[in-house]
């Protein structure tokens, strides 16, 4: 878990460099038709602009994860780099209109309850964002063959020969 103490903050900008390893095996299972793992962990590395109670939250979410690739199966390795820009409010009677004027600007808003904010549930939220429901190992991918199940990356198999020959 990784969470923060808005108390803590300064007001300003704040700079919290940190890694993670969320546990999200078993959760992507259902999102996602291939498991992911990663296993080199989630770097964060975010800017913290505290103005009052309000924290916008800015910067990079980079992780590796192991796919399969939805035409050959084969596991591979993909590095991810992406962007969360979130303003977090504190939680309050009034919070669905705060959410639609904030919401018509196009900004990202969550709340906190307390004093705490829980990185952690964003960083897992952007990871799962990030990996495609589909994985190709590579654009080009020739898949298996539907026939033989031969890995047509590595040649043609013996079926592919006939249907294409011309004769
Ligand atoms: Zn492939
Ligand atoms: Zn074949």
């Amino acid at each position: 878990m990784k969470k923060i103490n808005v108390s803590e903050l300064l007001d300003g900008e704040n700079r919290l460099d940190f890694s993670l390893q969320p546990c999200i095996d078993g959760i992507v299972d259902e999102v996602h038709p291939v498991r992911c793992s990663l296993s080199n962990g989630v770097k964060v590395n975010l800017l913290l602009t505290k103005a009052g109670k309000s924290i916008h939250t800015r910067g990079d979410v980079c992780f590796t994860t192991e796919l399969e690739c939805a035409r050959c199966l084969k596991k591979f390795e993909k590095d991810f780099s992406d962007y969360i820009d979130i303003r977090f409010l504190p939680f309050t009677e009034g919070k669905d209109e705060v959410n639609a004027e904030l919401t018509e600007e196009g900004m990202g808003v969550a709340f906190y309850e307390g004093d705490e904010i829980d990185l952690e549930k964003i960083v897992v939220d952007t990871v799962f964002l990030s990996i495609p429901m589909k994985s190709l190992c590579k654009v080009d991918c020739k898949g298996l063959c539907p026939k033989c199940g031969k890995d047509l990356n590595e040649g043609d198999c013996d079926c592919t020969e006939g249907n294409t020959d011309s004769r």
